[in-house]
């Protein structure tokens, strides 16, 4: 199962965000056997959550009503549980917010908690990212903090890690990507599926992606952490590439030995863009 995650930033207005399901939805429904080997996960601006989940909701019912009317059959002859369930296992899209606070709740004006995202259809969180750790002063040991309250509310969270260009150039990249796997992730918790990013700095933004020989280097020093210092704690681990990937390099990078998704900005933004990552056109 590979997981394909999209980030939006502060990025999309309602008017963007109607266009591109538009586009989303009708890519899925002409190809729903593409989704079948992936996951993907929609991480916009957390005041638009709800909303894109009852347009979701909307449209599998739609769907459904489709679909039992071409048999013959009610709705109606469904329990509410059998819906939901129908609903759920049938997403087109799951839903992720771009961050989470280490505390379910309190005076911390402008955040918001790992609890309120669950209560609005949430199944993942980025924690980490680089520029949270630019611009917000977040610490490792915050962001441990925030990954285990995210995993209490039943929210996976997409660890993220990686170098700045000073580190690679110095030849410090493995140190620098152990130390933050060290920190970054909760000590005294199991992981059913560990979800790490890698996302180098220096590929952010700026059209650089690192040569296969990197990525792979660095999918063997994740596993080896793992495997070192998880032993027995982590059932499935995922390793995510993210930075400057577009529709031309994608599939080289998904198809690298060792990734099992990708972590995509400012193509996601971009319906059509976002659906050739994905594998949908
Ligand atoms: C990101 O910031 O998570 C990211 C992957 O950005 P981009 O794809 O725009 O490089």
């Amino acid at each position: 199962m590979k997981l394909i995650v999209a980030n939006w930033k502060m990025n999309h207005g309602f008017t963007e965000i109607m266009a591109w399901l538009q586009t989303y939805l009708e890519a899925v429904t002409n190809n729903v056997e593409a989704l079948e080997d992936k996951r993907v996960v929609l991480c916009p601006p957390s005041h638009v959550i709800e909303y894109i989940d009852s347009e979701l909701v909307a449209s599998a019912m739609s769907y459904f009503e489709e679909e039992f009317k071409k048999e013959g059959r009610e709705m109606s002859e469904l329990t509410q549980e059998e819906l939901q369930e129908m609903i759920m296992s049938t997403r087109a899209l799951s839903l992720g917010a771009q961050d989470c606070h280490y505390r379910d709740e309190g005076a911390y004006t402008g955040d918001i908690s790992a609890k309120m995202l669950a209560e609005v259809g949430c199944e993942f969180v980025i924690i980490g990212h680089s520029e949270r750790r630019t611009y917000h002063g977040e610490s490792d040991k915050m962001i441990a903090q925030k990954a285990k309250m995210a995993l209490n509310n039943g929210i996976l969270p997409v660890i993220c890690i990686g170098e700045p260009k000073e580190a690679r150039e110095q030849n410090k990249h493995f140190n620098f990507i152990t130390n933050q796997l060290s920190a970054s992730i909760p000590k005294d918790v199991d992981f059913f599926n560990l979800i790490i990013a890698y996302e180098p700095i220096w590929s952010i933004g700026t059209g650089k992606i690192p040569t296969t020989d990197q990525l792979q280097e660095v999918t063997k020093i994740i596993e080896d952490f793992v495997a070192k210092n998880l032993d027995g704690r982590v059932e499935n681990l995922y390793i995510l590439y993210g930075g400057s990937i577009n529709s031309q390099n994608s599939q080289q990078l998904i198809n690298t030995k060792g990734i099992s998704g990708l972590l995509v900005g400012k193509a996601s933004l971009d319906a059509e863009e976002f659906c050739k990552i994905a594998g949908l056109k």
